[in-house]
């Protein structure tokens, strides 16, 4: 497949006054043309800093890089600053977070989605605000033309998320990163955020690596999901092969938190117990090890191979080893309640 971006033993590493943080330990990864791909995990799991890496957003000063990040054959982490900011916005378009600290409160909205075209266009600043205008309908905003004319405090929040996605489209990039975009909003306004980042997806051929804590919002958008773990990926797949095979714990411990309307245990919202792993001092073996149900003696002290699973879904752990007990997960049961078969194998005993 013709990738638009692939991701190599990404290694980064922040100093800081207590150390240094493996933000991320390895990661490789590449988005197909057209694709749509879920980096899920809990926040300081690396997703984040994956997203500042590919965007080199990163504070250079105390940041440790190592890898490459290849958009359409060009090193990222090795380009200059001025051919980053020319590759921000003409070929990747980002979105974050929170709509209201990323716009300008002090101008109004069409003049904020023109700028992108100015600045990068050089065309007039009338005709860019006249793009504007067509930018903001194509995002939904009814009445664009008068809406164009207000300030971001008088927009609700979904309305302003769809503000940023114009901006993020504004010079057609290749690639929209989208980082939480819907975190801040209510839950029905989050479908619709989603639902038009699908149509535009389709509409403008591109592709979107999407951010998100929250597996529930992967399953109507995304093709493939990369489940991160402390800096690390420990499982990957298309979205049926996670939602219905889901092979490592950890992404187990995502769905069981999922909140469900056919939920037998009455509602009640399950998480997954324990601290992330100190990444100032990386375990050596898996790190999930403290939190995982199904710990074993090997999994504390040596990391587990990626085992591939099928043509396009990987995990790492040490379960998927033929010596290892096996275990059927089932999402009603808890993790004590999970049907375990012992090995007699000693290598995958329990200390
Ligand atoms: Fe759990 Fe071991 Fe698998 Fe890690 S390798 S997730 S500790 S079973």
């Amino acid at each position: 497949m013709n990738n638009l971006l692939e991701v190599n033993q990404l290694q980064v590493a922040f100093h800081t006054k207590y150390g240094k943080v493996h933000a991320i330990r390895g990661v490789s990864f590449h988005v197909g043309r057209k694709e749509v791909i879920a980096i899920v995990g809990e926040s300081g799991c690396g997703k984040s800093a994956t997203a500042q890496s590919i965007l080199g957003l990163l504070p250079k000063r105390n940041t440790e890089t190592s890898g490459s990040i290849l958009m359409e054959g060009q090193d990222l982490l090795s380009s200059t600053e001025k051919q980053l900011k020319e590759i921000r916005g003409s070929k990747i378009g980002m979105i974050f977070q929170d709509p209201m600290t990323s716009l300008n409160p002090t101008m109004t909205v069409g003049d904020q989605v023109a700028e992108a075209f100015v600045v990068h266009l050089g065309i007039s600043a009338k005709e860019a605000f006249q793009k504007s205008i067509e930018l903001l309908q194509l995002v939904g905003i009814p009445s664009p033309e008068a809406r164009a004319r207000q300030y971001p405090h008088q927009f609700s929040g979904g309305m302003r998320q769809r503000v940023l996605i114009a901006m993020a489209l504004a010079l057609q990039p290749d690639l929209l990163i989208a980082d939480e975009p819907t975190t801040a909003l209510d839950v029905t306004v989050q479908s619709q955020i989603l639902a038009l980042l699908k149509e535009l997806q389709i509409r403008r051929d591109m592709s979107i690596l999407l951010i998100t804590h929250d597996l529930g919002v992967v399953a109507n958008i995304a093709q493939r999901v990369i489940v991160m773990y402390a800096g690390e990926i420990v499982e990957s797949g298309s979205v049926e092969e996670i939602f219905a095979r889901p092979q490592h714990p950890y992404t187990w411990g995502l769905l069981e938190s999922l909140p469900r309307m056919d939920d037998k245990k009455g509602g009640k919202l399950r998480s997954i117990t324990g601290t992330p792993a100190d990444l100032l001092n990386p375990p050596t073996g898996c790190a999930f090890a403290p939190r995982c149900p199904y710990t074993m003696e090997i999994c504390e002290n040596m990391k587990p191979y990626e085992y591939s699973l099928s043509t396009d879904h990987k995990a790492s752990c040490w379960l998927q080893d033929e010596r290892a007990p096996k275990v059927t997960w089932n999402y009603e049961r808890d993790a004590s309640e999970q049907k375990t078969t012992i090995s007699p194998r000693p290598f995958f005993k329990k200390p």
